[in-house]
C-alpha cells in the first residue's frame, strides 16, 4: 500500500493506494472522515460488479450508513439527482455530522463531491474512485460539479475530499473502454511530467488492457503525486498553474458537446491532445520531430474512438462560446516538448480550424 500527502491550503490530506484499500481500511474510514453515519452515493453498476467487495466494506463502517444507488451517466449528474440525494439525507437525519462516500468514476465523484460540499453548508467526504480515469485524475484535487442545461460542470465547487482511497482491485471489471479513456488523462501526465514518464507509458501501455498492476501502479502514483503538487500551490486555479491540468479539454469539452455526450470524456481528452499538439506546432512552439514522437503513440489511441461526423465550425463556436477572451481569441494550454507546457497561448479562429482538422 502506498500513500501520498496532498497538502492542499484548504485541506491536508492522504490519498491510499493498494489492492483491497476499502476493506483492509474499512474500521478506518469513520476515523478518517471524523463522524459515524454516512451517505454512500454508488454508481449502480460498480455496486452490482463488485456486491461482495462493497457490502463487507459497509459492516465495517459504523454508525448509521444511508445507501442511493445511480445510473452513472452524464444525464444523471444534475440537479434532479441532487435533489433525491438531498431528500434521502434530511429524510434518514443525516446532518453536519455525517459525511459522503462517493463511490464510482468520475461522474459519482463529481456529483457525490458537489452534494457534500453544500449540504449543511459542507460535510466531509471520502472519495473511492472504481475507473482508472477516476483514480489518475478526477478524485485528486477537488474540483466538484454537476452539469446544467448544455453546459458541463458549470454548477460545482473546488472542495477537497477527507481521504481518497483507491482501491485498485475495482479495476479487473472495467472494459477495454474504459481503460483507454483513462490512459487517455495519463498521456496527458506524461506530457506534464517529461519525456521520460511519457516514453515509459508508450512503451508500456499495452500492458494496462491485461490487467498488469506493476504498470497500473505506477501510473496511478505518477498521476496523484503531480496533481497533488499542482493542488497543493495552485488549489483554485488562481495563479495559473493548475490550468496545465487543461491541456487538451478546451478541445474535448467541445468534442463532448458537439457530439452530443456521445463520447467519453477520456476520449474526447485523446482527440483534444492530438488537437493541442497540432496547434502547438502550427503556432511554432513544438518542433516537427517532437510533434511526431507526440502523435505516434495519439494516434494509436484515436484508432480506437469512433467520432461521428463532425463540423470543425460548430466545434470552434462551441470553443469561442466557452473560452474566448477580452480580444476576441483564445487562451490554450499548448506546449513546447512534454514538460514545457505554455499557459494561455492565444489562436485565432484559422489556427484553431487548422488543430481541429488535423488532430481529428
Ligand atoms: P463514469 O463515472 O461515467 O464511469 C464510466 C463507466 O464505467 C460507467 O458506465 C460506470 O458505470 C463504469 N464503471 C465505473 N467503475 C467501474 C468498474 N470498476 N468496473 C466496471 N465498470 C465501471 O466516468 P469516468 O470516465 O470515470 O469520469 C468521467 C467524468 O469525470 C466526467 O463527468 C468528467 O467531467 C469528470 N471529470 C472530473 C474531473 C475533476 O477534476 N473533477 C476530472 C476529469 C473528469
Ligand atoms: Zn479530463
Amino acid at each position: 500500500m502506498k500513500k501520498i500527502n496532498i497538502n492542499a491550503p484548504s485541506r491536508n490530506y492522504d490519498v491510499f493506494i493498494g489492492n483491497n484499500v476499502i476493506n483492509k481500511y474499512s474500521s478506518k474510514i469513520n476515523s478518517l472522515a471524523g463522524y459515524n453515519d454516512s451517505i454512500i452515493i454508488v454508481d449502480s453498476n460498480v455496486y452490482r460488479l463488485h456486491k461482495e467487495k462493497i457490502e463487507s466494506m459497509i459492516k465495517g463502517l459504523k454508525g448509521n450508513v444511508v445507501v442511493y444507488k445511480f445510473k452513472a451517466d452524464e444525464k444523471n449528474k444534475s440537479l434532479d439527482s441532487l435533489k433525491k440525494i438531498f431528500d434521502l439525507m434530511l429524510r434518514k437525519n443525516l446532518g453536519r455530522s455525517s459525511f459522503l462516500i462517493a463511490l464510482g468514476g468520475g461522474i459519482t465523484g463529481d456529483l457525490g463531491g458537489f452534494a457534500a460540499s453544500v449540504y449543511a453548508r459542507g460535510i466531509g467526504y471520502i472519495h473511492i474512485p472504481t475507473t482508472l480515469l477516476a483514480m489518475v485524475d478526477s478524485a485528486i484535487g477537488g474540483k466538484t460539479g454537476i452539469n446544467y442545461g448544455h453546459t458541463k460542470n458549470i454548477i460545482g465547487s473546488f472542495y477537497q475530499p477527507e481521504s481518497v482511497l483507491i482501491d485498485t482491485e475495482f479495476i479487473k471489471t472495467l472494459p477495454r473502454d474504459e481503460l483507454l479513456c483513462g490512459l487517455g488523462e495519463v498521456i496527458k501526465y506524461g506530457l506534464l511530467i517529461g519525456d521520460d514518464f511519457f516514453d515509459y507509458v508508450a512503451k508500456n501501455y499495452r500492458k494496462a488492457f491485461d490487467y498488469n498492476y506493476s504498470f497500473l501502479n505506477k501510473v496511478i502514483r505518477e498521476s496523484v503525486s503531480l496533481k497533488g503538487s499542482i493542488v497543493e500551490k495552485d488549489e483554485n486555479e488562481k495563479s495559473g498553474l493548475r490550468k496545465i491540468l487543461n491541456l487538451g479539454h478546451t478541445f474535448a469539452h467541445a468534442i463532448e458537446v458537439e457530439q452530443n455526450h456521445k463520447i467519453k470524456h477520456g476520449q474526447a481528452v485523446i482527440a483534444g491532445i492530438a488537437c493541442a499538439l497540432h496547434l502547438s506546432n502550427k503556432l511554432g512552439m513544438m518542433n516537427d520531430e517532437y510533434l511526431e514522437k507526440y502523435l505516434s503513440l495519439i494516434i494509436e489511441f484515436r484508432n480506437e474512438i469512433k467520432l461521428k461526423q463532425y463540423n470543425p465550425e460548430t466545434l470552434y463556436k462551441i470553443m469561442f462560446r466557452d473560452k474566448k477572451n477580452k480580444k476576441g481569441s483564445i487562451n490554450f494550454v499548448l506546449l513546447e516538448k512534454a514538460g514545457k507546457l505554455i499557459i494561455d497561448a492565444e489562436a485565432d479562429k484559422r489556427d484553431a480550424l487548422y488543430a481541429i482538422n488535423n488532430g481529428l
